[in-house]
């Protein structure tokens, strides 16, 4: 007899988190491992948004709070939306959660029944078709093409809404392809949705301002108001502040679902932890330009990771707009032998060996439900990128 209720046998573990478990075992362990799976900033979090912090502690900003969030940190969200992205939200329309996981967890929990049909993009982050099957939906993959840049095509969005359709889930710039929808891409797709209303969007804009050779970010509400509405739009201060650790995430929609999500968060974890709410506040509301200095840095180690990818034998690197990965494919590798003598039949076998021989840890595509292909996080040090590159050139060109 299992312990474990059947939900939990439609859930995995997380791919990225697994395998960037590993590679910081197998360092602990003594290996000489380049960890190129996990996607946070290898960055410090800026030391105003830490002394906020540390007077939140001294200032004993230490008990429960509101549990969607304390209002001072809802208008500084309410004006972020206003300043970046031209859209207007009442506090009553925004909700805080403990990072941006926690809220997609808690508006896909508030909001599908079973049958309910949740349209994803492939490749995808891996946790949305998971939380999508333990919510009792059942996600619907829309594979998009290398050649297009892994960006969804309308033809395809429309193709894929059914009667039982209830979210779209998308994600510009992507993780993992990196690939970000300028306003022209975002505008035919919001076409094709204004004319499904039973269509919810949940926009994850969590990568918004990694972007990279003046691209202009653009979310679905901003472009097309008429899906205001119906429209979540998702963020946190993740990835743009350095703040992984610290797990605060934020989103503004209509006032019906904000409330919803707050109920079950009422029933689960309460509100986000205290002390990283006022941190969030003076992320949002302080100083921004570290931001750029971080993206040139990016922007750096971006186009030194997709021209050393392409010089590997059998991987076609596209180079994206944003985020911090790039997804290239191995479909050149695909029934090669490697040093070991194993067969790479898949992208998974692919990433295995490819940390066996060299040491380089990789989430592989299935993971992200399009192969065969695997994704790089490049948010690590220059140097360590470099070695790494020349790695995966040396394990390429030993195949046989
Ligand atoms: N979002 C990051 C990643 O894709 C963090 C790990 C996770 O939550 O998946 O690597």
């Amino acid at each position: 007899m299992s312990l474990v209720s059947a939900a939990m046998k439609r859930i995995n573990p997380s791919a990225t988190i697994a395998i960037s478990n590993k590679a910081r075992e197998l360092k602990a362990a003594g290996r000489d491992v380049i960890a190129l799976a996990a996607g946070e900033p290898d960055f410090d979090t800026p030391d105003n948004i830490k002394e906020a912090a540390i007077k939140a502690i001294n200032g004993n900003q230490t008990r429960y709070t509101a549990v969607d969030g304390i209002p001072e940190l809802k208008a500084a969200i309410v004006a972020k939306f206003k300043r970046e992205n031209g859209l207007t939200y009442k506090p009553s329309q925004v909700t805080v959660g403990t990072g941006g996981k926690q809220v997609l967890f808690n508006a896909l929990l508030a909001t599908v029944d079973a049958g309910d049909e949740v349209i994803i993009p492939a490749p995808y982050w891996v946790s949305y078709p998971d939380i999508v099957n333990f919510a009792g939906g059942t996600p619907v993959a829309i594979e998009t093409k290398l050649e297009d840049n892994f960006k969804l095509k309308p033809e395809a969005l429309e193709a894929a809404i059914t009667p039982k359709t209830k979210w779209l889930i998308f994600n510009s710039p992507s993780n993992p392809s990196g690939a970000a929808y300028n306003r022209d891409e975002m505008k035919a797709l919001t076409d094709v949705l204004v004319k499904y209303p039973h269509v919810l969007i949940l926009t994850d804009d969590m990568y918004e301002h990694l972007v990279y050779d003046d691209f202009e970010f653009v979310t679905p509400a901003q472009i097309e108001p008429a899906l205001y509405d119906r429209t979540l739009t998702m963020n946190g201060v993740s990835k743009a502040y350095c703040m992984t650790g610290w797990r605060i995430g934020y989103a503004a929609g209509p006032e019906e679902l904000i409330k919803a999500i707050g109920t079950l968060q009422s029933q689960s974890t309460s509100n986000p932890n205290s002390i990283a709410q006022w941190a969030a506040v003076e992320a949002l509301n302080g100083p921004q330009d570290f931001i750029a200095a971080n993206n040139k840095v990016f922007k750096e180690r971006r186009d030194l990771v997709v021209s050393m990818l392409n010089q590997a034998n059998g991987l076609t690197c596209p180079k994206p707009e944003g985020a911090f990965y790039v997804y290239p494919s191995c479909a050149g590798a695909i029934g090669k032998t490697a040093p070991s003598g194993k067969l790479i039949a898949t992208d998974e076998d692919f990433a295995t060996e490819l940390l066996d021989a060299e040491g380089v840890a990789v989430v592989h595509g299935s993971a992200f439900g399009l192969g065969p292909a695997f994704r790089i996080s490049y948010a690590t040090s220059t140097k360590d990128l470099e070695e790494a590159c020349l790695r995966i050139q040396r394990f390429c060109g030993s195949l046989r």
